[in-house]
Formats: structure tokens, sequence, C-alpha cells
């Protein structure tokens, strides 16, 4: 079992500061610019979080939108509520989702974020893909798992073709939880390897490790192609909110399907 628990993908992108925001990429990803827009913001804008204005997290969803290129008309949003419910594209839907199937070329979709895990997939030769707010309790009920299983079964992705990049939450680092909390998440994923848990510290409690929860719940399904941007929330104040640093803001994943030859 020697590394296998490490990411053998190579190095993220480091982040890129643009105005207005930071922003991370994936690398693998990246090799698809061509055919996906795709990225996760960080300071100092928030997408998000009840304690700003409406207005101006609105221009702020319309300023990453036009910075990356993305249709701000058909900007898709799930209401979010740790739920393991997805929509689909930008069809009505009256039900609280955590992730959006994208199946259409040219919506936007995002998720909001500050130490929850922000996942997207994308299959290249389906062109599909899903973006995916996983939370501990998301986590729990393995929404990123249940994500990728559907676009398998119901939209005929393979899992060998998928690519994951799982974007900046909180770490290991920095993730003390109860026992219970600990013991849900872990009930996701068929084996419990020590490094999800091997940040204890004084308090006896136990560190889970999200992102390493989330990329064996994928792994599960044969999907080998997998990248984690190694970016903690808590420790990164200069650059993503954090929710467990007392901070109101957001940030967000994005994921837009290019029209086939534009
Ligand atoms: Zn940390």
């Amino acid at each position: 079992m020697k590394d296998s628990h490490a990411f053998p993908m190579p190095a993220f992108i480091p982040p890129d500061r643009t105005d207005p925001f930071v922003l991370y990429q994936s690398t693998l990803l990246s090799t698809y610019a061509e055919r996906v827009i795709h990225g996760f913001t960080g300071k100092p804008i928030t997408l998000g979080g009840q304690s700003f204005p409406a207005e101006e997290v609105r221009a702020n969803r319309l300023a990453v939108c036009r910075h990356a290129g993305m249709d701000d008309a058909r900007l898709t949003l799930p209401r979010q509520t740790h739920t393991d419910r997805f929509r689909l594209n930008d069809l009505p839907c009256k039900d609280e989702t955590d992730a959006v199937i994208l199946t259409e070329p040219g919506i936007p979709a995002m998720v909001q974020v500050a130490d929850c895990v922000p996942v997207i997939l994308y299959e290249p030769d389906r062109h599909i893909g899903a973006v995916i707010h996983a939370g501990w309790r998301g986590t729990a009920k393995a929404i990123t798992q249940k994500a990728a299983q559907r676009l398998i079964n119901e939209h005929s992705a393979r899992p060998e073709k998928l690519l994951a990049a799982i974007g900046p939450s909180i770490g290991g680092c920095c993730y003390e939880v109860s026992e219970e909390v600990a013991a849900e998440v872990a009930n996701s994923i068929p084996e419990q390897p020590e490094s999800l848990y091997q940040h204890r510290r004084e308090s006896g409690k136990p560190y889970v490790d999200l992102q390493q929860v989330n990329r064996l719940q994928l792994q599960a399904l044969g999907i080998g192609q997998i990248e984690r941007i190694e970016a903690c929330t808590r420790c990164q104040p200069d650059y993503l909110w954090s929710h467990r640093r007392g901070e109101a803001g957001r940030q967000v994943a994005f994921l837009q399907l290019r029209h086939p030859g534009r």
C-alpha cells in the first residue's frame, strides 16, 4: 500500500492573481482548455455568503463569468444544502441540490464553498462534466461518487476517460472534527487509510482529509485521472476564504462546456 494515497498527477498550476480574484486551475483540465472553461476562484471577491449584499455577490459572479468567457445569462447555481442531489444543466429544479451535471455546452455552472471540497469532473470523449460541492455531509453521502456514477450510468462516461480536479478546501492539517463526523465520513469509502486521519493533536480529536475521501470515492469507480489542488483554505488567508477561520466569504468552482468548433 506504499504511496497508494499520494496523488500521482502533475503538480497543479500555481494560483494566478487575476483581476479581480485569485484563480486556481487544474493541470489536467487545462489540457482541454479549448473544450472546457473551468476554475476555482479565491479572494478578494466573494461569490456568496449571506452577510454580503446580494447585489455585490451578483456583480462578482458576473465578473467571474466575464473573466472566464462564460455566458452569465445562462449561469446555473444549485441551492446548496449539503444534499446528494444534482441538477441537470439549467433545467428548472425546485429541489435543493449540491451539484450540477452538465451535458450541454454553453451553460456555466458554479458551486460555492469556503472549506468544503469543490470537485470538477470532465469526460472529454463524451464532452460532459459536473461541478460538485462536498462538505463533510456531502462527502459522507458520497455526492462526488454519485455524480461520477451518474455520468457513467446515464450519460455513457467511461471511468478511464473521466478527469477529476479536486479544488482548494480545508485540509487534513486543519479539519478537526468529532469522532461521529469522522465515522460518518469514513463510512463512504471501503478502506480506511491511516493518512486520512493522521493529524491528531493535543485535542485527541480526528483531523479528516476530505479531499482524500472524495478521491477514494472516485477511485472506487475505476477513475484514475484525479488531481488535487493542494491548497488548504484555512492555511492560506491571503488567497482563500475559510469558514473555520470565521470568515463569511465564499469562493466558487466553475465549469462550462464549450460549443464544439468555437
Ligand atoms: Zn490547513
